[in-house]
This record gives structure tokens, C-alpha cells and sequence, in this order.
């Protein structure tokens, strides 16, 4: 085997973990074993059919071949900026579409931070951001706030003996489910603003909360023209196109304009035929949407009150949106099976019950799993079995 010495800036970067353990669940698969896969966070319903037939007249006529504007196709980032709610009259200038919300979340990464400045977050997190951090050689600061659902509040905040350079704030999270109220977030954006820091604010699960439970996104309640806060979405959860790849950006024409130059020289623009499937859903009206979120209301329903009787398993608040549940292992679970943490605990329930969770490492909080309830109910149903003779064991 060579050697290679690689960039020092990769050195420390680690797969993602949620991509691995699906990785690893659909090998065992096409190996013909009965997996069942709750790793990923990725709905289970195939892009709604007008979106399709959009993309494929895009192709039709001729629209997908050649490159688009580095930002996007001019109808996309108006329908986006028209889209979404907002106090200020947005503008196709404050819209950047990107290959992906992850793309989206790199590229802010890359114009934002610097060496060893400082980019604080709530544990648990969604396992990107702390490898996107480092890739811009900056300084991942989780912060692991003390109450029972992790939110980060400006109480924790003010412990800081730093001012960070960025605040991520996911809302809904990923992996907790947890909603932030409007009065939450106010504080939060009013604390940014008092300390000059940029405030990016993840909403890619905007769409999907449950239970009556009130979504407010910050566009509402602040204004993004000449400021620091920034807002990052696509369609890949609330539409099921993950494989499209479209997310965007939404921030003052100042920063779009750098995320642009930027760009320019990673992706030039995202693929043409994905925008149009993406403007074709954005303009869509929330018929799919609403079915698809209320299979997620009812199949989380369905699953919390199962899963806590799991003996063995610690949980918080029921979670009010995004498609997962987040729970503790008990420690004495993972003393009785030898196991070292939750990473080999999940890799033993793949190996002897078939069934695939996410393990809390990568979120940033050990001794705990991950389990995304978008799939079929009876396929959850039969994993929670499985788990229930996996944790009596
Ligand atoms: N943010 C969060 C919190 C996520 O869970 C995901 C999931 N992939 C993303 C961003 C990125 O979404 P995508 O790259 O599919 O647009
Ligand atoms: N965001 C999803 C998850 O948390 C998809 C995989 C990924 O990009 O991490 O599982």
C-alpha cells in the first residue's frame, strides 16, 4: 500500500457516520439479509409525480443541458425568495441554490470562518457540521445545553468566556426532534445580534412538525437585509428528493453574492434538471407535502409509545418534529453486552437483530441512538420487536 500523505486539513475528518451505517445496512441487504434500515435520515416516499414529470420536460426541451447561472436558474431563486414568509420583501439576490443544503451549509462554512474561529452549536447535532467546521479549519465548539430537550438558549450562551464567529442553530433538530418556539428563537437571534455573531439557522425540516406543534421560522421574525442571520433549506426532506440535491441559502445580497464567487469554483451551478424538478415543488401546492407529513405524525404516534417500553432505553420529550427519536442507552445495557459505546452497540444490533440505528458519537452525545421513523410502519413495528428481544438479552 503507498503512503500518501494527504492535506493536514483532512487528517482529522471522519466518514459520516449516518452514511456509513447506510452503507453498511444496504450491503447487508443485497447480501439478502432482512435489514431493517433506521440509520438514515431520508424519507421512504419517491418524489410526487408532478415534480418528476416537470424534470422531465426540463430534459424534454432542451432546458437540462447546459449549465445555469452559479446561484440558479433565476425562476428558482425568485419562487424560493417568494416561497417563504418572510418580514422582508425577499429578492432573488438574497437566494443562493446549492447542490445539496449540506453544499449550502459548506459553502457559508467556507466564506464565514477562519482559522480557529470559533463556530458553537447545541449537542446533539447533525453529524456534518462538525466536519464542514474543520474543513474551513475552524474551531467546533458544541455547547451541551442543560435542559431536557438540548436546545441551546442565550442562558448557555452567556457562559461563553468567547464571542463565536457563527451560531448553528437546527430547528427542527436533527437528531432530537425538537421545535424551538418563536420566543425561543427571538432570544436567540437577539443575542446574535448583540455579540456580532452570524447566526445560521437550519430549517431543512421546516415542513414537517406534528402534533399541533407551532413551526416559526426566523424569516418571521427578523429581517436578513444587512444583517448577520442566514437561513439554510432545500427540498430534500419536506419534498422526499434527496437524491436531487437542491438546497439554498437565504441571506443578505452581500453574502449570497460571496457564496457565488465561492461557487463558482466548487459546483458552478447545481444540476439544471434538479432545479427545475425543485422550482416545479416549490410553486407546487402542499397537497404531497401534507400527506407525506401526516403519514410522519402518524407513524411517530404510532412509534414513541412502543419504543419506550423498550427495557433498557432512556427517554426525553416526544419529538415534535424532523423523523426521528433520540434516546439514552441505559450504561448498565452497554456493561452487561461489553460494549465500549454506542457505535459497537449499533454495529451488534445490525450483526445479530438486522436492524440499523445511528449511534449518538456522531451527534456529539455518546450513550445515546438514533432511529429515524421514515419507513413503514410495519417495518418499524417489526424493528421494535427485534429491539425489545435485543435489549432483554
Ligand atoms: N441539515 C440537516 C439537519 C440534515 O439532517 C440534513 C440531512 N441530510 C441536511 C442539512 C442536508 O440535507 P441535503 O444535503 O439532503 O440537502
Ligand atoms: N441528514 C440525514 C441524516 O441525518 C441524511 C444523511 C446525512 O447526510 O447525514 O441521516
Amino acid at each position: 500500500m503507498r503512503n500518501y500523505v494527504f492535506a493536514k486539513r483532512v487528517n482529522s475528518i471522519t466518514p459520516s457516520p449516518t452514511l456509513a451505517m447506510n452503507a453498511r445496512a444496504q450491503q447487508l441487504a443485497s447480501q439478502g439479509h432482512a435489514v431493517i434500515n433506521l440509520s438514515v435520515g431520508e424519507p421512504d416516499f419517491t418524489t410526487p409525480k408532478f415534480i418528476d414529470d416537470a424534470a422531465k420536460k426540463a430534459i424534454d426541451t432542451g432546458l437540462a443541458s447546459f449549465y445555469t447561472p452559479t446561484l440558479g436558474i433565476k425562476e428558482l431563486r425568485t419562487a424560493v425568495a417568494n416561497h417563504e414568509s418572510s418580514i422582508d420583501h425577499l429578492q432573488a439576490a438574497n437566494v443562493a441554490v446549492t447542490a445539496s443544503a449540506k453544499l449550502a451549509l459548506y459553502a457559508l462554512m467556507q466564506i464565514l470562518v477562519s482559522d480557529g474561529e470559533k463556530v458553537v452549536i447545541a449537542a446533539p447535532y447533525w453529524v456534518s457540521y462538525q466536519e464542514q467546521v474543520k474543513l474551513a479549519q475552524g474551531e467546533f465548539y458544541p455547547i451541551l445545553p442543560h435542559n431536557p430537550d438540548f436546545k441551546l438558549t442565550t442562558a448557555e450562551l452567556e457562559k461563553l468566556d468567547f464571542i463565536p464567529k457563527v451560531v448553528i442553530v437546527n430547528n427542527p433538530t436533527n437528531p432530537t426532534g425538537a421545535v424551538y418556539s418563536a420566543t425561543e428563537m427571538q432570544s436567540l437571534i437577539k443575542w446574535a445580534n448583540i455579540n456580532d455573531a452570524f447566526l445560521i439557522v437550519d430549517e431543512i425540516y421546516d415542513k414537517l412538525v406534528y402534533n399541533k406543534t407551532t413551526f416559526t421560522s426566523v424569516l418571521k421574525l427578523a429581517s436578513i437585509k444587512n444583517q448577520k442571520l442566514i437561513v439554510v433549506n432545500g427540498v430534500s426532506k419536506a419534498y422526499a428528493m434527496t437524491g436531487w440535491r437542491i438546497g439554498w441559502v437565504l441571506a443578505d445580497e452581500q453574502i449570497i453574492t460571496q457564496l457565488g464567487i465561492v461557487l463558482d469554483h466548487i459546483t458552478s451551478n447545481p444540476a439544471a434538471v434538479s432545479q427545475y424538478a425543485a422550482l416545479a415543488a416549490v410553486n407546487g401546492d402542499n397537497t404531497s407535502v401534507n400527506q407525506m407529513k401526516q403519514q410522519f405524525e402518524k407513524r411517530l404516534n404510532a412509534t414513541w409509545p412502543q419504543l419506550t417500553e423498550i427495557p433498557g432505553l432512556i427517554f426525553g420529550a416526544k419529538p415534535q418534529g424532523a423523523f426521528y427519536c433520540f434516546m439514552k442507552v441505559d450504561p448498565k445495557v452497554l456493561e452487561r453486552k461489553v460494549m465500549k459505546n454506542t457505535t459497537e452497540l449499533t454495529l451488534d444490533i445490525l450483526e445479530k437483530k438486522q436492524v440499523a440505528l445511528a449511534a449518538g458519537e456522531g451527534f456529539g452525545l455518546p450513550g445515546f441512538l438514533r432511529l429515524s421513523y421514515a419507513k413503514k410502519q410495519d417495518q418499524i413495528n417489526e424493528a421494535i420487536k427485534r429491539l425489545k428481544a435485543y435489549f432483554s438479552e
